[in-house]
């Protein structure tokens, strides 16, 4: 079965608009995958830690058929090949950031994999982006995008020309 997912995609280190450039040419590689759309880039004030610059992120939509893991995997593999190393400290500066944001209609809360990701109802970088693909979107568990940006100011975010 097709199913629509969106990705959330962050870089703050290795020029970071390219990072998201060639991750963008990654997922539209992927394997029983198109790639549907892209959002404008945004640049965006680090979470967590503030030493740190700031990041360039997008959302992007793909029309699947691998199921979540698979496309996990393949995610974590796409971080691998573009330099992500893993910290012990969390939210700290990385060449690439792959988050699943939404699987079609599934609520999936799986040991490495809980969709809709956790924290992308505060998150601008996420919201604004997403919301460029689809602004009269429902959340599987019924939260409206619309009421989700509502709550959620146009802060320490800038939207960069293409
Ligand atoms: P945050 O999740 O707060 O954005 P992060 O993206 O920096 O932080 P990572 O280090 O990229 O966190 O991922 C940590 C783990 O999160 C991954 O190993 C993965 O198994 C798990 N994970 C759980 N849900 C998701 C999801 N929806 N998308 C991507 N990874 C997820
Ligand atoms: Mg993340
Ligand atoms: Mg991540």
């Amino acid at each position: 079965m097709m199913e629509r997912v969106y990705i959330g995609l962050g870089s703050n280190l290795a020029e970071p608009l390219g990072q998201l450039q060639a991750a963008l040419a990654a997922l539209a590689a992927l394997p029983q995958t198109r790639l549907a759309a892209t959002s404008s880039f945004y640049a965006s004030d680090p979470l967590g830690p503030a030493d740190q610059p700031r990041y360039v992120n997008a959302v992007a939509a793909l029309d699947t058929t691998l199921e979540p893991l698979a496309l996990l995997d393949a995610l974590q593999g796409i971080e691998q090949n573009q330099g992500r190393v893993r910290k012990a400290e969390r939210w700290g500066p990385r060449t690439l950031d792959l988050d699943i944001l939404l699987f079609g209609e599934r609520l999936l809360d799986e040991p490495r994999l809980q969709v809709p990701h956790y924290h992308m109802h505060a998150r601008a970088f996420v919201l604004y982006p997403l919301a460029e693909l689809a602004p009269d979107l429902q959340l599987p568990d019924g939260r409206l995008l619309s009421a989700l940006l509502a709550q959620c100011p146009f802060e320490g975010l800038e939207r960069l020309q293409a």
